[in-house]
């Protein structure tokens, strides 16, 4: 049997202003065919998974694409064009099965639903040729999706860390279904619901109980439930909550579907989160640490310009209410500023210079754009920015951040980095010689991927909202294109 798989993985952020080029899916961009198929070898994604079962059966597989981006703006026509047309490419060629590692929420300039867009182009080469799709838990599904896969099944954790066990799902239903000759059937409910990112942690309140619904489902023997609980900073018509499920027949499959999306429906009130105010949650940091002295940093999580949600990587908020509140000991980053990267860079480690640094990339929100921060710092550390990722997500993958410098200044240390990097992996601190263990505070642009690697060696957490591309306040954005009414913009929605 020959198989054509790919890994085409992009989560966009219609408001950010980080731009999307072909470069950005890949420390050296995406990898194609034999290339990619050794880069993913090995790997805990989806795509890595696809390639372990194919080889255990003894089947022929194709790898057209692995291509993986951070979160950021519309991805550029011509690199969708030019990865989408090589899964197609491929599958052109003939194939049995077609495994596909996706996001779910992927946006590109002409595009809105850029994943529905690809699925129709394979589907228009390949009639009648299986379809199983892995999709990121927070995916933003569309009919089209539905319509032109047979099997979806999407992630049951945020933090991610089951990558690799829904692709393993998603492929063994497509093997079941051409060992047995059986056709699974596809079901999906969209909701009139927005949920947020923080309210979709998988370990507790609605999200939790959504999630052990659909386990439930599965053990009773469906084949696949799945709650997508969406990405909402996407002024798209589909952005927001949906459930999927695949079953023997339709009617087992759509009545799973819909007696999930019910159920979490009467919860919506549990996926809105309100955000306290950043001096409160500073001060709340400040006790925290006085609370437990010594047994690890107090992190600070600026959700506001949360890396894997698009924002810019660049804000300093959170650094400048610390540095109000005489907080000290801090460490930070990475922060994208390719400017100071390259003016710590000529200084030379040991250099003492004055820098203004981050706010730089035009955010396009109400009330204009603020100042960068000055500060007076010693560079320390000069690196490629490139590290292996040992953490829990991610797994074995090679990540670059560009150039990165660490720059020490009065109240601690800063990483700057050329690219925006989420620090979901320690490796973001040790690989520029930087223990993240020895400050007594750390802001990180992150509000979950960090978790698993950074809250085990932390005093506690504290999130903090900031005036950025990812900010909590759906108010500072401007939706003109998402379907309506949707809750909790419009209170009064009502579910069809
Ligand atoms: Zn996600």
């Amino acid at each position: 049997m020959r198989i054509v798989a790919a890994r085409l993985n992009h989560e966009t952020n219609t408001f950010s202003p980080v731009s999307t080029p072909l470069s950005a899916f890949g420390p050296d961009g995406p990898t194609f065919a034999a290339q990619a198929l050794a880069q993913a070898t090995g790997t805990r994604t989806g795509l890595g998974a696809f390639i372990d079962l194919a080889r255990q059966r003894g089947d022929e597989l194709v790898v057209a694409v692995n291509a993986t981006a951070n979160p950021s703006g519309r991805v550029q026509d011509s690199a969708f064009e030019q990865m989408a047309g090589s899964i197609v490419d491929a599958v052109k060629k003939g194939c049995d099965l077609i495994l596909l590692d996706l996001h779910g929420a992927m946006v590109t300039q002409s595009l809105d639903d850029a994943e529905g867009e690809l699925l129709r182009r394979v589907r228009a080469v390949a009639a009648g040729t299986p379809v199983a799709v892995a999709l990121d838990l927070h995916a933003n599904l569309s009919q089209a999706m539905v319509d032109h896969a047979d099997v979806i099944v999407g992630f049951k954790t945020y933090p991610h860390v089951d990558m690799y066990e829904t692709g393993a799902h998603a492929a063994r239903l497509a093997f079941r279904w051409l060992d047995t000759g059986q056709r699974p059937a596809i079901a999906w409910r969209q909701l009139p619901l927005l949920s947020h990112t923080l309210a979709s942690a998988t370990a507790q309140g609605a999200m939790q109980r959504a999630v052990a619904r659909a386990q439930g489902l599965e053990q009773q023997g469906l084949a696949a439930a799945t709650v997508f609980a969406g990405f909402s900073l996407a002024d798209i018509p589909n952005a927001g909550m949906s459930v999927v499920t695949v079953g023997e027949d339709h009617h087992q499959a759509q009545a799973a579907a819909d007696a999930l999306a019910r159920m979490i429906w009467d919860e919506r009130a549990g996926f809105v989160y309100t955000s306290a105010d950043l001096v409160d949650s500073v001060a709340r940091a400040k006790s925290l640490r006085a609370a437990s002295a010594g047994v690890g940093p107090v992190l600070l999580l600026d959700h506001g310009d949360n890396v894997m949600s698009g924002g810019s990587c660049d804000t300093t908020p959170v650094l400048e209410e610390c540095l109000r509140q005489g907080v000290t000991r801090i460490g930070m980053g990475p922060l994208a500023d390719a400017q100071t990267v390259a003016q710590a860079i000529e200084a030379g480690v040991g250099a003492a210079l004055k820098v203004r640094v981050g706010n730089k990339m035009a955010l396009g929100l109400p009330n204009g754009q603020p100042p960068p921060l000055a500060l007076q710092v010693q560079v320390r550390a000069i690196t490629d920015g490139r590290f292996r990722i040992t953490g829990p997500i991610y797994t074995g993958e090679t990540w670059a951040m560009g150039r990165t410098v660490v720059l020490e200044h009065a109240a601690g240390i800063l990483v700057v980095s050329e690219r925006p990097m989420e620090p979901l992996d320690l490796g973001v601190f040790t690989s520029v010689g930087v223990d993240p263990g020895q400050f007594d505070y750390l802001i990180l642009k992150s509000r979950m991927y960090c978790r698993p690697s950074f809250v085990p060696i932390s005093a506690g957490l504290v999130e903090c909202d900031s005036r950025g591309v990812t900010s909590s306040d759906y108010g500072l954005f401007k939706f003109s294109r998402l379907r309506r009414p949707v809750y909790p913009l419009d209170l009064q929605t009502s579910m069809p």
